[in-house]
């Protein structure tokens, strides 16, 4: 609602990934409560300090606080913080969400991943062999190593231009490139044999890890674990939900049938 040279804000901001670390936040509020759907919402940059703003941690079940609501009552906005013009913010949401979706394939940590998953497969015994020379897994390794090099060739293709529609390629970029990361991660767990079980709240390898701190109480598995299993369990947990955030999979298929095919 404007007041002046404000406008006040009430609601609501759920998923808020990183917000505690944020100094301002972008977000879409309604400016025209009769406009319908899409229309009527305005790009607002809102002060995290500001008085009204409360941040509630969302309980994540990797145990990592990452993602938060954002309440906000009675939060007074200066319309100098209004991001273009009024009623527009779906239109520019729309092409930043396109730009995100394209980040989130993240081509370079699954070729990185992939490449960890190999050195933990030669160190795991599997029969008279190591894991790596196992033909199942082997073909797991190269099933990923072809959608990887497809990824990484729709990237260049959209940097050149080439492609047909920035918002369907970016759409298919963000199911392959999610799912593969899923992939990977379920890939890493099972290369690292009994250590993919340690779980480790604390991602960063090097740093002390109280284990009487961990979730999931204190265990063999985690007290023996190297510094390299660290976060893997986590990762896995927490990359179940990137075919969901930046937009479910479903509506990137949604984008692509009609942006490409018109349905
Ligand atoms: C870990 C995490 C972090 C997040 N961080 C942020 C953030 O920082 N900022 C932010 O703005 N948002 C964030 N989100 C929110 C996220 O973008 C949304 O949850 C996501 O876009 C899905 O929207 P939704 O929750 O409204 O679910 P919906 O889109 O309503 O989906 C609900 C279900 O319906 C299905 N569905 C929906 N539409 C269709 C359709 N047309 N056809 C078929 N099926 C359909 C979906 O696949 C899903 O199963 C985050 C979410 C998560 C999980």
């Amino acid at each position: 609602m404007r007041d002046g040279d404000d406008y006040i804000v009430n609601g609501v901001k759920a998923w808020t990934s990183e917000g505690h670390y944020a100094d301002k936040m972008f977000t879409l509020v309604r400016t025209d409560p009769d406009a319908r759907k899409q229309a009527g919402i305005s790009f607002l940059l809102i002060d995290m300090k500001a008085p009204g703003v409360e941040l509630k941690p969302v309980h994540m079940y990797d145990h990592q606080y990452t993602v938060n609501e954002v309440h906000m009552t009675n939060v007074r906005v200066p319309a100098s913080e209004l991001i273009g013009e009024e009623n527009k913010g779906w239109d520019y949401a729309k092409f930043l969400l396109s730009r995100e979706r394209g980040m989130v394939a993240q081509s370079w940590l699954i070729r990185h991943d992939l490449e960890n998953v190999k050195t933990y497969a030669r160190d795991q015994r599997d029969g008279e062999g190591s894991l790596y020379d196992n033909p199942t897994f082997r073909k797991k390794i190269a099933k990923l190593e072809i959608q990887l090099k497809s990824l990484r060739w729709q990237m260049q293709r959209m940097l050149t231009e080439a492609a047909p529609s920035a918002a369907a390629s970016t759409a298919a970029m963000k199911v392959q490139g999610g799912e593969a990361q899923q992939q990977v991660s379920a890939l890493t767990v099972e290369a690292l044999g009994q250590y993919g079980t340690a779980y480790f709240p604390n991602h960063e390898p090097g740093v002390e890890f109280d284990l009487d701190q961990s979730p999931y109480g204190q265990d063999e598995v985690s007290a023996f674990a190297p510094d390299y299993a660290r976060g893997k369990l986590g990762h896995l947990m927490f990359r179940r939900a990137i075919t969901i955030f930046g937009g479910s999979s479903e509506v990137q298929h949604g984008i692509i049938a009609k942006t490409l095919w018109g349905y």
